[in-house]
């Protein structure tokens, strides 16, 4: 495993991590969760990613039993969460955004949820346009004197919202986000390459990156149709199914057809070359990978060992294939 700062801060993150979200909400089952963040942990990941609304808080409560059970030591894993959206389903006014009073509550019962005394990162998970961004700043500012979070970051947020909370923070002594979770995968480029293109350097950002799979699409098994045991056919992801039979689905499953071609040259598997594509980013301190079978988790895992054959020449080669290079707006 390589492990990457997470922006300009200390922490070593490993640069393959690992998100439940759909499996942990899906499957609720901690003997499989164990298994699974084991495989992980075992190849030397050490960040798990979470979040208040997945599954209702059932996810975290899945994490936080594995992580009892499994036992390791607490100061060898980062564990997350994130705001926004409540853990309750149709959530009263002060059950979900990012007012002072739902940040506080969201994150001690998130703590609550995943047994543990604080959290590694916490992120908003959207910006919240009825919050003042005072209010979200100097509230994750408190929970980090408190000790009860040790990084706050964002979820999506556009450059602008990223600057001005950093503003924020230098203009009232408050500390600003250290680390964004945005999406960033080979179909998926603009935000990650063009628009947060000056903040690495400017503020020191740090990526936790998602669904570096397009929710599995770049790994090749929709490209025959749509298998029963895949995130497309779970109810409640019609909208997923629906985005990958629209005309740019379709066209985006051609170039996943063209890219096995490339796997193929090197040897490889697509879900390790589009994991691998990711980490060659130097911008990504981490990939959150998700899974749905211990198997994935193996596979996922052995990513790292293809980055160094993506030399120029194969970079130019998929580049040539996905045709989405991001171009950077001239305004002049
Ligand atoms: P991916 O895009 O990598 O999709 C993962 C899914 O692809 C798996 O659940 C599995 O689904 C399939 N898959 C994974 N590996 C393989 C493999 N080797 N072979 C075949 N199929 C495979 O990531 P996610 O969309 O799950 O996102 C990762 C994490 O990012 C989440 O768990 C969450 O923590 C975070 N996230 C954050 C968001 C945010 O707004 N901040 C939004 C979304 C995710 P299946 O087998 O069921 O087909």
């Amino acid at each position: 495993m390589e492990y990457r700062r997470l922006g300009k801060s200390g922490l070593k993150v490993s640069v393959l991590s690992f998100g439940s979200w759909v499996t942990f909400s899906t499957q609720a089952d901690v003997a499989l969760a164990k298994q699974m963040m084991a495989t992980a942990y075992d190849a030397g990941c050490n960040f798990f990613d979470n979040a208040e609304i997945y599954a209702h808080g059932k996810s975290e409560e899945i994490m936080g039993e594995a992580l009892a059970q499994l036992g390791w030591r607490r100061d060898s894993f980062i564990v997350s969460s994130k705001v926004m959206w409540g853990a309750v389903e149709d959530p009263k006014p002060t059950q979900r955004g990012l007012s002072r009073k739902h940040i506080y509550e969201a994150c001690y019962q998130a703590m609550d949820r995943l047994q543990v005394d604080y959290l590694d990162l916490y992120f908003c998970h959207r910006p919240d346009p009825d919050v003042p961004m005072e209010e979200v700043v100097r509230t994750m500012t408190e929970l980090i004197h408190r000790g009860d979070v040790l990084y706050w970051g964002t979820s999506e947020w556009s450059a602008q919202q990223l600057m001005e909370a950093y503003a924020v923070a230098r203009q009232y002594h408050l500390i600003p986000p250290t680390m964004e979770q945005p999406q960033y995968n080979m179909f998926h480029r603009y935000r990650f390459e063009i628009e947060y293109g000056r903040l690495y350097d400017a503020i020191g950002l740090g990526t936790t990156i998602w669904s570096p799979l397009a929710s599995g699409l770049l790994t090749g098994k929709y490209n025959e149709g749509v298998p029963d045991d895949s995130r497309m056919s779970l109810e409640g992801y019609e909208w997923l199914r629906k985005m990958m039979e629209s005309d740019e689905g379709r066209r985006r499953l051609e170039k996943v057809k063209a890219l096995a071609t490339v796997a193929d040259d090197l040897g490889t598997t697509m879900p390790r070359l589009a994991l691998a594509w990711c980490l060659k980013n130097p911008h990504v301190s981490t990939v959150i990978t998700g899974a749905s079978k211990v198997s994935q988790v193996e596979e996922n895992m052995q990513a790292l060992t293809l980055v160094d054959q993506l030399d120029d020449e194969v970079m130019a080669r998929i580049d040539t294939i996905l045709d989405n290079r991001p171009e950077p707006v001239d305004f002049q």
